[in-house]
């Protein structure tokens, strides 16, 4: 790969990978396994290593995951917090304690076994004993302030045992129990709301919410492994040493933490950790080693990511062997019909799995899966479970090939797979149902309208009770809606005038939630309205650009295509869906539910209209003020200076300007009349050329 080709794929990755660490630590909600996320990572790292002058410091290979989210009070860590270095293979062990004696000139010494709990890194705050603060990692030098949410997890003491440093930052890693997890997702299905990749994704979900309550009813725990910095307190000279302070402190440090001597003791205690993970009450992504002595830590110091006396021996992904009952499909809301296997429920990568991802019917035939398979499922502690393959020493030739069906399971229209694509689609259109409620889904969801409260089990609800057929219907609902009709004799409604499932508050809260939607930046109905090639990103820069849905719909491919970042595979798409005379109808029936269709005009200013440019005003303007006129060129980032100089990029001269005007000739600097500066304010520099 020669030097720009590299540059340019570095740059790729750089942006990639920063998409997935803001999925992953900013929204929970991962997008890819971390299997292909490390896979993304590595490669940058390799392509860095060869091109080292490419390194930038704003690199993710250079950070610690993202910068606080704004949701939270940014808090500052005394020590920075640092991410881990992996390892995969005892050789990589080897090579890890072979760079350290090649820094030190000696041996490391003994080295510290601690298992990797998959949660989130929290650092506490105790000064005196008292527990005052709580942050979660953030960038690394700042985190978000957690405090009141870790206080309700039972685990952390809020006041320490016996006589405690002035001051000590500790952290720890707080987790979801798989128990409290399973709890947890299999409440969240039955509310139809969003359920969690992992026990991981849940307890970070859980510690970065608004309201504590919510925090304290999801049973999260911690261990802590660390002091980050620490005033006053025993002299120490171990790890091992720190941790028996943090556990006579009343902390909960885990108890399968051992001091070993080398590495192949360490690769004995990885392997014990291995066998052991799926006993434990808790989900472990790998085993933490780390130097013993804090004087050779001290002298190892740390790159810009990671301590170089510490390594993460990640445990391989995790697979499990189970029958492959069935293989059905689900009608995306692009109308793709996605196979997917129906499994006997199999305990993998800290979950139950029953459903695994098939991909499509290629895949299937590639893989060579049949139904009755014993089948290799995957769920890499993350998002979507698949199937790696079949065991064929288990095939009994009872197994039967699968094809796609000739009809859709959910309207028997017909599915059809055109020439040389994968995938295979249902050809009805946004009434084949299950279209419907996933398009639903999407409409409401996260990334669209995120309507609190419409999950599954709501969109089932209003769609079997038809009171809704479309996206726009929802901003039609009223409280009256979901009253059962007065002939029911059921004795249930005689007690609840509602139908099942719901009652006073959750009827309101969904209220709620719909109007609060109705006000949200145009961006996201555009997400939500499922425009091919519209995600996230398209449809900020669409709404940032046009202000409004008319402005919008009305725009030639051309001008959509012009759009910084937008293109023509995109404008064609968005022009295509607005000439739907169906989809303009619906966007004016959102509009007629109250839902906003324009966003707010930007505040004039602070733009960044005239940057860099310094002006002189001389005499009075007959429409603004001097000091209105001033601060109209600052608000756009200019400057008024009062004397004109060869730095002065314009004059601009009113009434009775003076000398300034023949000063300004004499420089060759131009001269503006009212009408002239009023043009620069509106459009910028171009005005003067
Ligand atoms: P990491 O999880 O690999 O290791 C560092 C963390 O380990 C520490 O911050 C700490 O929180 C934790 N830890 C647990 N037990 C510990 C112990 N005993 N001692 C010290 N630390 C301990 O690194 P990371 O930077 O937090 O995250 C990277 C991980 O996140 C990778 O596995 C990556 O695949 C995943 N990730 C995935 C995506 C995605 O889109 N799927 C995106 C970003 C990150």
């Amino acid at each position: 790969m020669d030097h720009t080709e590299a540059a340019a794929r570095i740059e790729q990755l750089r942006s990639v990978i920063r998409h997935h660490d803001h999925r992953y630590y900013g929204l929970e909600d991962p997008e890819v396994s971390d299997a292909e996320y490390d896979a993304l990572r590595r490669e940058l790292v390799a392509l860095e290593e060869a091109h080292p002058h490419l390194v930038s410091p704003d690199s993710p290979t250079q950070r610690v995951g993202i910068s606080a989210s704004g949701l939270f009070a940014p808090a500052r860590h005394r020590e920075r917090m640092f991410s881990l270095d992996n390892a995969e293979t005892v050789t990589e062990l080897e090579d890890w304690l072979a760079r350290m004696e090649r820094q030190l000139g000696r041996p490391a010494g003994d080295l510290v076994c601690e298992l990797k709990i998959d949660g989130l890194a929290v650092s506490l705050t105790y000064e005196h004993g008292m527990l005052t603060r709580s942050a979660t990692r953030g960038n690394g030098v700042t985190g978000e302030d957690v405090t009141a949410n870790i206080r309700t997890i039972q685990a952390v003491p809020l006041r320490l045992l016996g006589e405690a440093p002035a001051l000590m930052e500790v952290r720890g890693e707080v987790y979801m129990p798989l128990r409290a997890f399973e709890e947890l997702n299999a409440r969240q299905a039955e509310a139809g709301d969003r359920m969690f990749a992992n026990a991981r994704n849940a307890a970070a979900g859980s510690v970065r919410q608004k309201d504590p309550a919510v925090t304290a009813g999801r049973k999260l725990s911690i261990w802590v492994y660390q002091v980050g910095y620490m005033e006053g307190g025993p002299p120490l000279a171990s790890h091992s040493e720190t941790l028996d302070m943090l556990r006579r402190l009343g902390m909960r440090v885990n108890p399968g933490t051992e001091v070993v001597p080398d590495t192949p003791a360490a690769a004995a205690f990885v392997r014990r950790a291995m066998a052991g993970r799926d006993g434990l009450p808790y989900q472990t992504d790998g085993v933490v080693i780390k130097v013993n002595g804090l004087a050779e830590q001290d002298e190892l110091g740390h790159t810009a990511r990671a301590p170089r006396w510490a390594i993460a021996y990640k445990f391989p992904a995790e697979e499990r062997a189970t029958r492959l009952r069935g293989i059905e499909i689900n009608i995306g809301r692009t109308g793709a019909a996605t196979p997917f296997a129906v499994l006997a429920p199999v305990f993998v990568g800290g979950a139950n799995v029953e459903r695994a991802t098939l991909h499509n019917e290629d895949e299937i035939h590639r893989k060579d899966v049949r139904v009755g398979d014993h089948v290799v499922v995957r769920r890499a502690g993350d998002v979507i479970p698949e199937v790696v393959g079949p065991v064929l020493s288990r095939r009994t030739g009872e197994e039967s090939s699968w094809s796609m069906p000739p009809d859709c399971p959910f309207c028997d229209a017909p599915i059809v797979r055109p020439e040389g694509e994968k995938v295979a689609r249902c050809t009805r259109g946004l009434t084949c149902p299950s279209r419907l409620r996933e398009w639903l889904f999407h409409f409401a969801g996260r990334g669209g309208m995120d309507i609190e409260g419409m999950g599954y089990k709501t969109i089932d609800f209003l769609l079997g009770k038809c009171l809704i057929k479309g996206p726009a219907d929802i901003f039609f609902l009223t409280s009256e809606d979901f009253i059962q009709p007065d002939d029911d004799p059921s004795p249930r409604a005689a007690k609840s005038p509602y139908f099942i499932g719901w009652g006073e508050i959750s009827v309101r809260n969904l209220m709620n939630g719909i109007d609060a939607a109705r006000d949200h930046p145009i961006a996201r109905l555009l997400v939500g309205l499922g425009i091919r090639h519209v995600g996230g990103t398209v449809a900020r820069l669409l709404a940032g650009e046009m202000g409004s849905m008319a402005r919008l719909q009305d725009t030639d491919v051309d001008t959509l295509a012009a759009i910084d970042g937008v293109g023509p595979i995109i404008a064609e798409s968005v022009v295509d869906w607005f000439s739907d005379e169906a989809n303009r109808r619906l966007v004016a029936r959102l509009g007629e539910g109250r839902v906003r269709l324009a966003d707010p005009e930007p505040a004039k200013g602070p733009s960044e209209l005239l940057v860099g440019m310094t002006l002189v005003l001389s005499g009075g303007l007959e429409g603004m003020t001097r000091a209105a006129a001033k601060a109209a060129v600052e608000e756009r980032g200019g400057k008024v200076t009062s004397s004109v100089s060869k730095k002065t990029r314009a004059l601009v001269a009113g009434a009775k300007p003076g000398s300034k005007v023949a000063k300004a000739e004499s420089l060759g600097v131009r001269v503006l009349d009212e009408a002239e500066f009023h043009r620069l304010l509106e459009e910028g520099p171009a005005v003067l050329d």
